[in-house]
């Protein structure tokens, strides 16, 4: 199931209003907080409608009173209460627990910043789609465990579907939706992570402080060590496939450690097109907050005679078995993506938490596809069912693992 052009008189509606509502889904993270400090470079432009976070309290608190939110949730149910005392004497309503995300994706705000990780994530993105909702995609996760559920109900439903990753955005940018025959692969850059050129018996003593340390970017704790393995990048491919119409067999990934050229779209007459920029997350969502528009930020502008140099590297499947195991991954299809997102969310909190190895993550991942049989998935339960079965199925392989 691949997505066609996006529908932009869905949002010319909207324009001639004065400000966008937007509700960021994951507002104290990384992507979160980039996307409200253009919010508050623009406030002219933008209102916050509601704001979520798992755990993180007092920053959700102080963000939903700064940018007069309507509705703050926090994820975990325990910390209700710290919350309703944080947000006291203001309007501000609080709540918390899963449904209560639910609800915050259920009020009208035009933009859903969907900057959860993890498949946690996908609940309420769903929940967004089926209101017809336009959706920044920062979420990859939930992409990858129910790709296929989820842009049906796209379609379904109307939404609309902006990509935020940045490589995603500038395929976004410079994809020809009118006429995807002509384009002959996506080539998906990838910085390649602290140790792409390490030696394999280097990365057996990797720490997680080391893996998080990632050179070009500046991302929360999971997606740091995703990129290390280049698990990112795998799911990544899987997140193209979905997003745009092309073949499995159209997607290609190259090692670019500079991070300036954040992705190609290669055509049958030989052009290539790219996207380029300095690394900074506020370029890509810019371009979903004010699509179809453009917006300034403050993002480094590029000067290509400072960087002097790009380079490209065909990536080492050996040291990153995590790209051939997504690559076979998205060629089974149904529930094998599930089942790799799960098991993979699993071993990066094992290895964070120093239950595992930095080359564990990857082995744990291929054990788990190897112990579960796949099938097609229907349904949204089936989506979780399988979900659910295979972080058991990490985690009993971790607890064997006995270290
Ligand atoms: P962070 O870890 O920095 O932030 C995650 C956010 O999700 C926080 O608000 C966190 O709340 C919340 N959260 C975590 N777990 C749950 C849960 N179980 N239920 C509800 N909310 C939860 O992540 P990033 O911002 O780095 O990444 C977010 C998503 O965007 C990921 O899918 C990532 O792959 C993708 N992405 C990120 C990029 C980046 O530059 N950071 C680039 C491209 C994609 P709390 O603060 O309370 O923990
Ligand atoms: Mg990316």
């Amino acid at each position: 199931m691949n997505m066609s052009l996006p529908d932009i008189d869905h949002l010319t509606s909207t324009l001639g209003r004065t400000r966008k509502d937007v509700t960021i889904l994951g507002s104290t993270g990384s992507i979160g907080c980039n996307t409200l400090d253009l919010i508050s470079r623009n406030p002219e432009s933008y209102s916050v409608k509601a704001l979520t976070a798992n755990q993180s309290v007092e920053k959700l608190a102080a963000q939903a009173i700064k940018y007069n939110a309507e509705m703050a949730v926090i994820a975990d149910n325990s910390l209700y209460e710290d919350l309703k005392a944080a947000l006291s004497g203001t309007q501000i309503i609080a709540a918390a627990g899963e449904n209560a995300l639910n609800d915050a994706a259920e009020l009208p705000a035009e933009l859903v910043m969907s900057s959860i990780v993890g498949a946690a994530g996908l609940r309420p993105t769903l929940t967004a789609i089926r209101r017809g909702a336009t959706i920044a995609l920062a979420n990859k996760e939930c992409l990858v465990c129910a790709g296929d559920f989820m842009m049906e109900q796209v379609v379904e439903f109307g939404a609309t579907m902006l990509p935020v990753d940045s490589e995603h955005n500038a395929i976004f940018q410079i994809f020809d939706f009118e006429d995807p025959q002509n384009v002959e692969k996506i080539i998906l850059t990838a910085s390649g992570g602290p140790f792409w050129n390490c030696e394999l018996s280097e990365m057996t003593s990797i720490t997680p402080e080391q893996a998080i340390n990632h050179p070009n970017w500046s991302m929360g704790a999971k997606i740091s060590i995703d990129s290390a393995t280049m698990m990112n990048k795998g799911l990544e491919l899987i997140e193209a496939y979905y997003l745009f119409p092309v073949e499995k067999d159209q997607l290609e990934i190259i090692i670019h450690p500079e991070s300036i050229i954040h992705s190609m779209v290669s055509y049958m007459d030989g052009s290539v097109l790219a996207q380029l920029g300095t690394p900074d997350m506020r370029t890509p969502i810019s371009y979903a907050l004010a699509w179809p528009k453009r917006m300034k930020t403050p993002s480094k502008k590029l000067d290509l005679t400072e960087v002097g140099r790009l380079n490209f590297i065909k990536p080492d499947e050996e040291k990153f078995p995590a790209l051939n195991i997504t690559r076979q991954v998205l060629q089974i299809g149904g529930s094998a993506p599930t089942i790799l997102n799960a098991s993979n969310e699993v071993a990066v909190y094992a290895f964070l938490d120093g239950k595992i190895k930095f080359l564990d993550i990857a082995r744990i991942v291929e054990e788990t596809l190897e112990k579960i049989s796949f099938h097609k998935m229907t349904s949204l339960s089936d989506v979780h069912e399988v979900d659910e079965n295979a972080r058991r199925v990490a985690q009993e392989i971790i607890t064997g693992m006995g270290m």
